[in-house]
């Protein structure tokens, strides 16, 4: 594995003011959770080179790493708070997990491919990132015995929300999703209090397909 020397430290801190701070995201806990985690162990040995570029990256499987900003933004619509439980809903390299670890008890992270749970899983292990917990499966049904979770975020597009996503939601609970086309969505961030789900729109988006029993069809 490539070190994470004081190249790429500097490499992050200027990914952070330049991509993240630049464009509005304030809150400091995830600002400094994207100044920790060593984003170039997230890609692939070719591509370490542009792990902090302002882009998402190829990581096999036609799956992509998504851009620092998006996930910056995503995270901080979840408003977390230190002992939260999370759920994520497509762990892909495990970058988005590896952030929400450093913020949260615990992250529940879901992956439909196999090589890429496998991947992720032993990164977090040698990362020593302990409070993830990782499991293959589509992440569309529910995962029982785990619910309810405090935020729930969805890395891959959805054709319409999951209902057994929101089911899983604790009252009180943030949800950020992105809803739409395969080529283009809207992220919508969802709360739930005691009158019910609130919905609104954060902007437009572009990701993977979200695959599954309440996703696309493959
Ligand atoms: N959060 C990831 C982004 C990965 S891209 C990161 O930080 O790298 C989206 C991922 O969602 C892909 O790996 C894809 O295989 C996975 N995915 C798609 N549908 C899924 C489903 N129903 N359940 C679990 N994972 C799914």
């Amino acid at each position: 594995m490539i070190s994470d020397s004081k190249k790429f430290e500097r490499l992050r801190d200027e990914m952070v003011k330049w991509q993240i701070e630049n464009r509005g995201i304030t809150n400091a806990r995830v600002l400094n959770a994207m100044r920790t985690v060593p984003r170039h162990y997230f890609v692939s040995d070719a591509l370490v080179d542009q792990a902090y570029g302002d882009f998402p990256l190829p990581i096999g499987e036609m799956q992509t790493i998504s851009q620092p900003f998006i996930v910056a933004e995503m995270t901080q619509a979840l408003e977390l708070k230190k002992d939260d439980r999370v759920l994520e809903i497509g762990t892909g390299s495990g970058y988005q997990a590896a952030i929400l670890s450093r913020l949260v008890f615990r992250v529940y992270t879901i992956e439909r491919i196999f090589s890429l749970y496998k991947k992720s899983r032993q990164l977090f292990d040698s990362l020593k990132y302990h409070n993830i917990v990782s499991r293959y499966s589509d992440g569309t049904i529910r995962w029982p015995g785990e619910e309810p979770f405090n935020a729930i975020i969805v890395t891959a597009g959805a054709p319409r929300i999951p209902e057994a996503l929101v089911s899983q939601l604790a009252v009180g609970g943030r949800m950020v999703i992105p809803v739409g086309s395969p080529i283009s969505q809207e992220l919508v961030r969802l709360y739930r209090d005691e009158d019910g789900i609130h919905q609104s729109v954060l902007g437009g988006c572009r990701f993977v397909k979200l695959i599954g029993e309440q996703g696309w069809k493959e």
